[in-house]
């Protein structure tokens, strides 16, 4: 399933590049779906989603920062306070940490406001570089590697653009390998076109191929083609 394609990387870089078209014609408003009108709401926001989907996320969050206007008000909040109002996005106890000692860690460190490097980023409790690709290609436009979710992972496996990770879950490996073929002015487009293509047509269980503009592209999408018609 992540074997390296038996293409060079000139080629693979066309293909990528013919991709793109494609999930631009498809997606050309491609964007970040978690409702937010700053960068602490987006970094937030982007921890809450962990293991829930944007529409759960976007129904708590305007309560969470009508009550909560500031990082430290976040982090001088009582700590069953935050998981009552997050409750429902799962997980709540380790995110309330998470958002609670991110939010300490902002206000001790860089004045209250959220930093906007990627080293900085990561320094904050509960935020790895999916969500520091996240905050920074969102709230900053700045482009400093590739939001590699689940979605992501999985698509860009199946379309044979990565191939270190050997289970394809090793977001790491797979954003190296992206940053490779991806050109970096679509970096963030890549992130945000295959979160949606996820959702829409090339889900985890059955992805539609038949009516997938990628398929001619894709090099699994005969595989799942001939699963889904029940071929041997
Ligand atoms: S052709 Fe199939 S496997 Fe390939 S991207 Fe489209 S839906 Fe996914």
């Amino acid at each position: 399933m992540t074997q390296k394609l038996d293409e060079s990387t000139p080629e693979r870089k066309k293909r990528v590049r013919r991709l793109i078209t494609a999930l631009k014609k498809l997606y050309p408003d491609a964007d970040c779906a978690l409702t937010h009108d700053n960068p602490l709401e987006l970094l937030i926001s982007t921890i809450l989603s962990a293991q829930s989907t944007d529409e759960t996320v976007n129904k708590v969050t305007p309560v969470l920062f009508r009550k909560y206007k500031s990082a430290k008000a976040l982090a001088d909040a009582p700590r069953e306070d935050v998981e009552e109002v997050i409750h429902s996005t799962g997980f709540f106890r380790q995110k309330a940490k998470s958002i609670q000692g991110t939010c300490r860690k902002i206000v001790e460190d860089f004045g209250g406001d959220v930093p906007d490097t990627m080293d900085d980023l990561l320094t904050l409790p509960g935020v790895a570089r999916k969500t520091a690709n996240v905050v920074l290609g969102t709230a900053f436009g700045k482009c400093e590697g590739i939001v590699v979710d689940t979605h992501v992972g999985r698509i860009s496996t199946r379309l044979g653009v990565t191939w270190s990770s050997k289970n394809g879950k090793d977001a790491v490996k797979i954003e190296r390998d992206l940053m490779e073929v991806v050109p970096r002015k679509d970096w963030i487009f890549w992130g945000h076109a295959l979160v949606r293509h996820g959702r829409r047509i090339c889900n985890a269980r059955k992805p539609d191929c038949t009516s997938c503009t990628l398929a001619k592209n894709c090099p699994t999408s005969e595989t799942h083609s001939a699963t889904a018609s029940g071929a041997a």
